[in-house]
């Protein structure tokens, strides 16, 4: 048959959405099953959230406002930004892509700590770039001296997860100064913070405070996970007003929805209720940890709303015996095993099959 796609796509891994629980209840033949996959926040939408969604849809034969001023105005309020320093998109995972193709023609190079966000080999991949990996170290946080060292005159774009994705392991201030003053003015540095909000450990910098003002910085943020919109896909960047504007320039028109736009603005609005939530995610996550270390496992000090099993190859074991107790957890074979922070009664089913599955 004619080739009509890209030969190279074959080799790209997919990005895994996981089980859907439906499927494996049905299959099990259980009531329902547990999903702890995706590091959402399982506590359902914020206040207001559907009405102000309910409330847009009544418009929705219209294309919503392109330049989503509304939106960005009350970021750039919550964030102590300029509007021209935001930009928005379907899902932060978008923005990066959007950062890959304004800062990267083909063979340029797209460099990041591995394992990180599996998105990230995807959209150096489908952007025409070159991915550069940097291992972890020992304890499975990003090697920044490494990655400095890494750097060539290809390098155009840095990716720097912190907390990191799957690992939940995070980056002290001093260290991202030193790699930060490192790296060249010309090599645009990605500070992905989708997990910012569960962050405690007083350390751990606050990309938009402490570094929001370096030209070469973009701090990528979600309202997926803390603000609870993960199906309404919406996420943000703050950077220098021209890389902004060139994010803006290359986004797919209208990609951030009416309806999406609204619920954001709604979500915001919930600021304590927010808090709130992440609280009671964190006493979990700090609770699961924990536990999980009395089975014997060595789980890194997570600062986000997962913990990170390194199993190594018995992770995909591990994953399936969990599924067969009807939790869905995300399994990177070979490596560990991701679980997300669920409720109380979520993370004590998940305990005691992961007990069983020990
Ligand atoms: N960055 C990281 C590190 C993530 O883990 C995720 C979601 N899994 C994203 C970005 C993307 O989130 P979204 O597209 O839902 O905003």
């Amino acid at each position: 048959m004619t080739r009509l796609t890209r030969a190279d796509l074959e080799a790209l891994p997919s990005y895994v959405p996981g089980r859907s629980p439906a499927d494996l209840a049905r299959e099990l033949g259980l009531p329902e099953a547990i999903k702890l996959a995706s590091n959402e926040v399982p506590y359902g939408p914020l206040p207001g959230v559907v009405e102000a969604v309910a409330e847009a849809a009544a418009g929705v034969h219209r294309y919503p406002d392109m330049g989503v001023v509304a939106l960005r105005e009350a970021l750039a309020e919550r964030y102590a930004v300029a509007p021209e320093r935001i930009a928005t998109g379907c899902g932060s995972v978008a923005l990066c892509e959007h950062l890959a193709r304004a800062t990267c023609l083909p063979g340029d190079e797209i460099l990041y700590s591995w394992r990180s966000f599996e998105a990230y080999p995807i959209i150096a991949a489908t952007t025409g770039a070159t991915s550069v990996r940097v291992p972890n170290d020992a304890g499975h946080n990003h090697d920044l001296p490494a990655m400095a060292a890494a750097v060539t005159d290809r390098t155009r774009m840095i990716l720097v997860c912190n907390p990191n994705n799957p690992t939940g392991t995070s980056i002290r201030r001093a260290d991202l100064d030193r790699f930060l003053d490192a790296v060249p003015d010309d090599v645009l540095v990605v500070l992905d913070e989708a997990y910012r909000e569960f962050v405690t450990d007083p350390g751990v910098p606050d990309g938009l405070q402490v570094y929001g003002d370096r030209p070469n910085v973009a701090v990528l943020r979600t309202l997926s996970k803390a603000w609870g919109l993960a199906g309404l896909r919406v996420g943000f960047l703050v950077a220098q007003p021209e890389v902004a504007a060139a994010v803006r320039k290359v986004v797919t028109p209208f990609s951030t929805s009416a309806v999406a736009q609204a619920a954001a603005l709604a979500a915001l609005r919930q600021q304590e209720e927010v808090q709130r939530r992440c609280a009671l995610v964190i006493a979990e996550r700090d609770r699961l940890g924990e536990a999980v270390r009395k089975l014997g496992i060595d789980v890194p000090d997570s600062q986000a709303n997962f913990v990170w099993l390194p199993l190594g190859d018995r992770s995909a074991a591990f994953g399936a015996a969990c599924e067969a107790r009807g939790v869905i957890v995300r399994p990177f074979p070979g490596d560990g095993v991701r679980v997300t922070v669920g409720t109380p009664a979520e993370n004590d089913a998940f305990l005691a099959a992961a007990e069983a599955a020990l």
